[in-house]
């Protein structure tokens, strides 16, 4: 079959692979209706994991709706046919992490995840015709005709993402709110975030076409490289700075800025994926200023799928909205490098096997 390999910084493309076994009596296969490329990707994309990837066969894609073709004897939940999607972190539903919620964490797949190198459970990706979805029953969910298929894959990791940032920020009514990072998850947070009644949200990003469509939902939008941005946006939080800040970028920088922006007991709930291993983290200032931050490197997504299935049905989010391209997998190579270069007003991208 195809799939999407590995072959190094900048080189991500569709190659002909052994085609997928089922071998484990709790897992299932599923035929690829469409996938999608994560922000996250991108890390694996610029070579950020490249000791941790095999070039050539390591596959990528963490995004999935999809067909179920074949059930293993200890699947209970799902017959063939069945229309799926899964999270993005293969978990098992049994052991003490997935049972206190902290899926992402699971002790028996030792923090899997699908199409994230070896150490992360060397699991097949989505960006393929077919894989096989491990401990099936505990984190693969149905998905209803009514849910389009690009809506669909937002529930593999964006969306539950967005439902759980804005959970950790606790956004009360009346609220000054900044977003930092306004890619698919960001939007999809500044869409829980209105939802909430803000007196304002603030909304951070470099690329122009992204800030445009914050700026459409009602948000007021600043570029994080103008040279007074802080002093811009502290000034429309009466100079005190933010009651609670979304970060969804992960850099040193989008942290610190979370950092000068947010009031004395604010809170920041940054889920972008950070990549570094250091920080100019002053935990002193945090100590001091009484600042509640939550990182969530590992989203916890199974939990709240139905949540984000639930938002969708609705009608409050329609994440359809956030897909701006269509590629065929064969083409996965050009989605790649269009979604890193923010070209050609790139938002997110669909991918037919
Ligand atoms: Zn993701
Ligand atoms: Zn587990």
């Amino acid at each position: 079959m195809k799939a999407a390999v590995y072959y190094g910084p900048e080189d991500i493309r569709a190659t002909q692979i052994d085609d997928p076994k089922l071998d484990v009596a709790h897992g299932m296969m599923v035929e690829v209706t469409a996938t999608s490329i994560c922000g996250s990707d991108l890390h694996l994309y610029r070579g950020a994991f490249d000791p941790i990837l095999e070039r050539g066969r390591s596959q990528v894609g963490h995004e999935l709706i999809g067909k179920v073709i074949e059930t293993g004897a200890d699947v209970a939940n799902f017959t063939p046919g069945d229309r799926v999607t899964m999270a993005y972190s293969c978990s098992c539903g049994d052991c003490y992490m997935c049972n206190v919620g902290q899926t992402a964490h699971c002790e028996t797949t030792q923090k899997a995840v699908y199409g994230f190198g070896i150490p992360f459970g060397d699991l097949n990706g989505s960006h393929a015709e077919a894989m096989v979805l491990p401990h099936a029953d505990a984190h693969v969910i149905k998905v209803p005709d009514s849910i389009c298929d690009a809506a669909a894959l937002t529930l593999s990791c964006n969306l539950p993402s967005a439902i759980i940032a804005n959970k950790l920020a606790e956004i009360k009514p009346g609220e000054k709110v900044a977003l930092i990072g306004c890619g698919p998850t960001g939007l999809m947070c500044l869409d829980i975030i209105l939802q909430k009644s803000p007196a304002s949200v603030v909304a951070f990003d470099p690329v122009a076409h992204r800030r445009a469509v914050a700026a459409k939902k009602g948000a007021i939008v600043l570029d994080p490289g103008a040279a007074d941005v802080k002093e811009q946006a502290l000034s429309h939080c009466e100079g005190r700075g933010f009651d609670k800040i979304i970060e969804v970028v992960g850099t040193p920088e989008s942290l610190q800025l979370s950092l000068d922006l947010i009031r004395p007991g604010g809170t920041i709930a940054a889920i972008g994926v950070f990549c570094d291993q250091e920080f100019n983290l002053v935990l002193a200032d945090v100590f001091l200023r009484d600042i509640s931050l939550h990182m969530n490197g590992f989203a916890n997504v199974q939990p709240f799928m139905a949540e984000g299935l639930s938002l969708m049905e609705q009608g409050i989010i329609s994440p359809e909205e956030y897909f701006s391209h269509d590629f065929s997998l064969d083409a996965i190579d050009t989605a790649f490098k269009t979604f890193f270069d923010k070209s050609d007003n790139a938002l997110k991208m669909l991918i037919r096997p």
